[in-house]
């Protein structure tokens, strides 16, 4: 799915920048690097900062126009400092990530970043569906390229992450229904009877207390038939014990 999220550069004057923005992208798990008219391509100063993405540098794809290498993107985003007088949908950072991650299941998505002197042109950013800026100092707000990148590829990873998190959860937990529980709690409470456990407490208080524990730990299907085993093995101890004084 992250394969699915290009960054795209806009006319990068520094192949040290390509470079950092090669080792950003790749420390976020992604991979599809387009360079829009560099002024050099990448050289050795760019694969010396991109550390071991050296890789990404190797695949990366070079255009003419942003035009060209947004063709097949039904989502992009253009990433500036600036608020233009251009009034344009905005996303904030975070948002940016989880709306690349949602759209990146079905089609590709470019993330567009603009040249170190000027940013990215008026022309270039109507191409855009959305801008994003990053919230920095109102007095001091223009980032380095790559630290740009970064930023940006960081709020793709967490919004990614976040999904990976919720289908493991959905996929592989089960948990009791409330019926079941109910089922628990009173054979909770009878074996503790049975056990004179609760006639020596006040029974509601411990009752109560021991709902909320289990509420809180969450019991999962498993652990509660793992419970379920263990009332079970006490009732038909306490069985056995009254059976043997008999
Ligand atoms: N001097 C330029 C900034 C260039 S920084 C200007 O004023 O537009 C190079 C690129 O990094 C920008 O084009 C933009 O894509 C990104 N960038 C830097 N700071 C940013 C910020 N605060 N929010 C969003 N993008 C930023």
């Amino acid at each position: 799915m992250l394969d699915q999220i290009r960054i795209i550069l806009v006319g990068t004057t520094h192949t040290g920048n390509i470079g950092s923005v090669a080792r950003a992208m790749k420390t976020m798990g992604l991979s599809q690097l387009y360079l829009v008219a560099p002024k050099e391509l990448p050289d050795g100063q760019a694969y010396a900062l991109s550390a071991g993405a050296s890789d990404i540098l190797a695949n990366a794809k070079v255009f003419d126009t942003l035009q060209q290498a947004i063709t097949d993107c039904p989502l992009v985003i253009g990433s500036s400092a600036r608020s233009r007088t251009l009034s344009w949908p905005m996303l904030e950072p975070r948002e940016c990530g989880v709306q690349a991650v949602k759209e990146a299941v079905t089609h590709p998505v470019a993330l567009v970043f603009g040249r170190e002197s000027s940013g990215l042109t008026n022309e270039e950013l109507q191409l855009c569906n959305y801008h994003v800026c990053i919230p920095a100092n109102p007095e001091y707000s223009s980032l380095n390229l790559a630290m740009a990148v970064q930023i940006v590829t960081y709020e793709v990873r967490m919004a990614y992450l976040q999904t990976q998190t919720a289908a493991a959860a959905s996929d592989d937990v089960a948990y009791p229904t409330n019926e079941q529980l109910a089922s628990f709690y009173q054979h909770l409470e009878d074996t503790l009877n049975e056990t004179g456990f609760i006639i020596k407490q006040h029974p509601g208080v411990v009752m109560t207390k021991l709902k909320r524990l289990f509420t809180r730990a969450r019991p999962e299907e498993a652990e509660y038939n793992i419970l379920r085993g263990i009332l079970t093995s006490v009732q038909r101890y306490g069985a056995n014990a009254k059976g043997d004084k008999e």
